[in-house]
């Protein structure tokens, strides 16, 4: 099973039909071939810290629209012209929703604090008997989310896509502190008992579960419970207000502004 996923290089058809499915029946999950991989370039080396701008300048390519300070900001939001953050209690929180886009050449790679830190808590699950995967889908480069979310409009339509993928420059993936579970079969992480687990027991590995039922609207995005976003120390004051990172940190979410 497991050296099914060395070999994929692209996901993003299987991540689709999973979330799609998953927003009505969440058993739908162990239907069919449905796999997705992670970048295994990203896995190796400890590239730069997330707070530093490691962004390739002057190559020009991706130019585009993302990441153009033109949003308006809440209180407490600064912008260092790669993203925006809010002062957390113990540092600063990097944020990313389709609000505030980050630009499209900010790209840091994994941080190696919330790698190390999802390790600790997938060997913990298994220690559970959760059948949970090595594999994770991570850190997605604002190039490799124009392809991905370009095949989810191609299929879906942009309105369907907008509810479970991020466009462009708007991917939390693209932090580098974010990552989806996968189990052994090649799924994401849906079944009722590890879903429950993360709720429960995420936060005490620094991570929150993003997106969660009933807060669509605040977030932007349809429940997720494979997907963790790295916070660090406060994930467990975060987890037990059992407020989104919008509402805990109050910063703006919902739907992007031009529509
Ligand atoms: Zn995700």
């Amino acid at each position: 099973m497991k050296a099914r996923f060395s070999k994929l290089t692209l996901v993003t058809v299987a991540l689709l039909s999973l979330t799609a499915c998953s927003q009505s029946k969440p058993d739908a999950s162990k239907s069919s071939a449905k796999e997705v991989t992670k970048q295994t370039s990203t896995k190796s080396s400890a590239k730069t810290s997330v707070a530093t701008d490691s962004s390739k300048k002057g190559s020009g390519e991706a130019s585009s629209k993302a990441g153009k300070p033109d949003v308006k900001l809440d209180a407490g939001v600064t912008y260092n012209g790669s993203y925006y953050s809010v002062k957390g209690k113990y540092g600063e929180v990097m944020i990313a929703n389709k609000h505030y886009p980050l630009s499209p050449d900010f790209n840091p790679g994994e941080d190696p604090k919330a790698v190390a830190a999802l390790h600790e808590l997938i060997a913990a699950m298994q220690a559970e008997g959760y059948p949970i995967s090595d594999q994770y889908s991570g850190f997605r480069s604002y190039e490799t989310q124009v392809g991905l979310y370009q095949n989810y409009v191609n299929q879906d339509g942009q309105a369907a896509a907008d509810r479970y993928s991020a466009r462009p420059g708007y991917s939390e993936h693209q932090t580098g502190l974010t990552f989806d579970l996968i189990d052994t079969s090649g799924n994401l992480v849906t079944e009722p008992g590890p879903s429950k687990w993360l709720l429960k027991n995420a936060a005490k590995y620094g991570f929150v579960v993003r997106y969660q039922e009933g807060k669509e609207k605040v977030t932007g995005y349809v429940p997720e419970s494979w997907h963790l976003r790295y916070i660090g120390k406060e994930a467990q004051e975060i987890a037990d207000s059992g407020l989104s990172l919008e509402e805990y940190y109050g910063f703006t979410g919902g739907d992007y502004v031009d529509k």
